[in-house]
């Protein structure tokens, strides 16, 4: 996955794609690998970094939702569980079998929980992660030993999955790669071409990097731009309405030990009838998340103090030493592209979480809503629009079984596990220079060789993309994250040929961002 060889492709070849999508979060990236498994052509353009939007910010989670079963949302749940089992299936070394827990405090709740969860193991059919049960209370305690005690009933079991969100984009965009697409990340669409009968034929797009822009044909013309969505239907229609509710959700990252072991807490009703997971994630833990309606959508979107109150609040009722906001080494916000609700309400809990695609007059799709689980299921939907608006035959989807970059059932251990087969590659580099295998900061197993891997094979541009989504060290511990800054920085001007102005420019912008993830 070379950027350059990409991007003499998109200047050089006077092609036209069949498919040109805007967007390289979970939505466009799912489009693009459907596409390419029916064998179409396809160019995916991002303004900023791969999953550098919501797709990087999730709360890690390949689940059917067992809130949305809650509220009688059977559908999304049922194809969200076939998505799950897929993506095991497909992509084994980057999901895992999470169990999660709920604690009991009532014996009501014992009933209430256990059909609810009976149902979801049954829905999930033959694509089960495990099926629940109900444990005592000496062994809920055992698998969580920070839970509060006084008052505890028991628990129940379930499994869900668990996966690194950003990266299963790298391995989707890299899985795209090798299929034939061409993917660019810092090319930012400013322009929607059309015909004479107004039918959209193209776009303009700018290459951030080398400040040019660039031309494209393309029959169809997709919007997979997250919260981003209106800025673009606007761009093809100047009176277009609001079509988007930006929703955030922000989650804190605290050391492992305030939860104790490796299953995950699941607390089904918080006190603003909301759901909140404590969940292991990469060795700290993961506390969110909270939903709340933003106006506007940002990039790098900021907590509420209150939304961090309310997770330490709530976690301080289930946890016996809860942890403080002194505690909290990473805060981090996404925001959930909803479709907008009908005038006059505004609770986002009663906006459907289902995606949906729109076909506008100028025949730009655009692909909306939805959650990271079922990517794959938005693109399959998204493509069968491209034909059925230019009326052909429609070439299988094969996206379903396709295995995806990095497939080995044989994994290493630690945390080189999350890169499948290329870890063997990893361990190569390591041992072709001594520098690149010691650790980047003491106490944390990421070394130059990663750095040097993501410049070389995973587009690497700046030292953002290493610190906060290929290793994800920025989002379990901000301030190691800057100590680690510029050693990365080094290493990555070397591969990138870049000097020490570069150096200074990156550093300073980056220690900007990672402070926005500090709590003061
Ligand atoms: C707090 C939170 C927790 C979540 N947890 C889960 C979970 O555990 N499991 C789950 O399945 N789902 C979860 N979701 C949902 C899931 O993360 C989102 O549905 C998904 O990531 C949305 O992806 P997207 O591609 O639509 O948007 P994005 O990831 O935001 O991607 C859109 C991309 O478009 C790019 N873009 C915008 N304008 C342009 C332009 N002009 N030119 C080029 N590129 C452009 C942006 O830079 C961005 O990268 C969660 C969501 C939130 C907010």
């Amino acid at each position: 996955m070379k950027r350059k060889n990409n991007l003499t492709r998109v200047a050089q070849e006077n092609e036209i794609w069949d498919l040109a999508v805007i967007g390289g979060g979970a939505s466009g990236l799912g489009v693009a690998l459907d596409a390419l498994s029916r064998g179409l052509k396809v160019l995916l353009l991002e303004k900023s970094d791969f999953a550098k939007g919501t797709s990087s910010r999730s709360t890690k989670l390949v689940h059917g939702g067992v809130r949305y079963l809650a509220q009688g949302e059977v559908g999304l749940v049922l194809e969200a569980l076939k998505e799950r089992g897929r993506l095991l299936k497909n992509a084994p070394h980057l999901t895992v079998n999470q169990p999660f827990i709920i604690p009991l405090y009532t014996f009501l709740d014992r009933w209430k929980y256990s059909i609810g969860l009976k149902i979801y193991d049954w829905m999930a059919g033959s694509l089960r992660f495990g099926k629940s049960r109900f444990i005592s209370k000496e062994e809920t305690v055992k698998k969580l030993p920070e839970i509060r005690k006084k008052g505890l009933k028991g628990g129940i079991v379930y499994h869900d999955g668990q996966f690194d969100d950003a990266r299963l984009a790298l391995i989707i965009a890299k899985t795209c790669d090798e299929m034939g697409g061409c993917l660019l990340n810092y090319a930012n669409v400013n322009h929607l071409s059309k015909d004479e009968a107004g039918i959209i034929n193209g776009l303009e797009f700018r290459d951030l990097l080398g400040k040019k822009n660039y031309p494209v044909k393309a029959k169809t013309v997709v919007n997979a731009t997250g919260v981003f969505a209106d800025k673009i239907l606007q761009m093809d229609n100047p009176g277009a309405g609001k079509m988007i509710q930006p929703s955030q959700g922000v989650h804190l990252v605290v050391d492992a030990r305030f939860l104790g072991g490796k299953d995950a807490l699941m607390i089904p009703s918080t006190s603003d009838g909301r759901v909140l997971f404590a969940v292991p994630w990469q060795g700290k833990l993961v506390l969110g998340t909270t939903d709340t309606i933003r106006k506007k959508p940002k990039m790098e979107p900021q907590p509420l103090s209150s939304e961090i109150d309310f997770i330490l609040e709530t976690a301080s009722n289930y946890l016996d030493s809860a942890p403080k906001r002194k505690d909290v080494l990473s805060v981090f916000a996404g925001l959930r592209p909803l479709a907008a609700p009908k005038e006059g309400s505004t609770k986002t809990k009663e906006i459907s979480r289902s995606h949906k695609v729109i076909v506008s007059e100028s025949k730009l799709i655009t692909i909306t809503g939805g959650k990271w689980t079922t990517f794959r299921k938005m693109g399959e939907d998204t493509v069968e629009a491209h034909y059925k608006i230019h009326g052909m035959a429609q070439q299988k989807s094969t996206s379903a079984e396709k295995k995806l970059h990095g497939y080995t059932l044989s994994q290493v251990k630690g945390h080189l596990q999350w890169y499948g087969s290329d870890a063997a590659r990893i361990l190569q580099l390591q041992q072709e220079n001594e520098d690149w295998a010691t650790p980047l900061l003491e106490n944390y197993p990421y070394t130059g060789a990663e750095v040097v891997w993501a410049v070389r094979e995973e587009m690497a541009q700046k030292i953002e993309d290493f610190l906060s989504r290929r290793c994800r060290i920025l989002l379990l511990d901000a301030k190691a994250a800057m100590h680690m800054a510029p050693k990365v920085a080094a290493i990555m001007a070397k591969e990138l040929g870049k000097d020490e102005d570069w150096i200074r420019q990156e550093l300073e912008e980056f220690y900007k961002l990672a402070k926005k993830y500090l709590i003061h």
